[in-house]
């Protein structure tokens, strides 16, 4: 089974995805590769960080399930190799879960959301992001929900970490019941 976890910038998307392998041992975190440069302090496992190079040669050589370009960097999912017994999780924008869609890949989608749109600029601000990007990523943000709802995701709002960690684990659990 693959889940989708998606948001907007400045959600807590990773950190989201993070808790969720160490809380479940039978999840499996895909880790994505970018043409991004690691920000200042981020952990360095977060992505493979490639050139934009290397990244269109891997593009070349189908190594990826999706790939979207974002921002100006590009971002793919390598084709998942889960362990046995193991759910996919894919911390992935609405675009890379379009693509996932239409390979045929059934996916429960989840979309993270700040409380508000100040909350998630202050994240933003935060994580050192100018006042350019800060609006882009909001504005992006409307857009994406759209996605999202059009794809059947569940909504989570992230105003707790531990408590959007707890939800989504219900929601993944019932998922798997189905
Ligand atoms: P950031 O630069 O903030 O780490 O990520 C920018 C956006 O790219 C986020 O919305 C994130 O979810 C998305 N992203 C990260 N990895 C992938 C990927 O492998 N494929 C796609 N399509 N989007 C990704």
């Amino acid at each position: 089974m693959v889940i989708v976890v998606s948001g907007p910038g400045g959600v807590g998307k990773g950190t989201i995805a993070e808790l969720l392998v160490e809380k479940h041992n039978d999840l499996w975190l895909s880790r994505s590769w970018t043409s991004r440069a690691p920000r200042k302090g981020e952990n360095e496992d977060s992505y493979v960080f490639v050139s934009a190079e290397m990244f269109k040669e891997a593009i070349d050589g189908d190594s990826f399930l999706e790939w979207a370009e974002f921002h100006g960097n590009f971002y793919g999912t390598p084709w998942p190799v889960a362990p046995d017994g193991h759910d996919v999780l894919l911390e992935i924008d609405v675009q890379g879960a379009l693509s996932v869609q239409a390979h045929g890949i059934d996916f429960l989608m989840v979309f993270i959301d700040a409380p508000t749109k100040e909350d998630q600029a202050e994240r933003l601000r935060g994580r050192g992001d100018g006042e350019d990007e800060v609006h882009r990523r909001i504005a992006e943000g409307e857009r994406e929900r759209k996605v999202a709802s059009g794809l059947g995701a569940v909504f989570v709002t992230n105003d707790n970490l531990g408590n959007a960690v707890d939800e989504i684990s219900a929601i993944i659990s019932a998922y798997r019941r189905k």
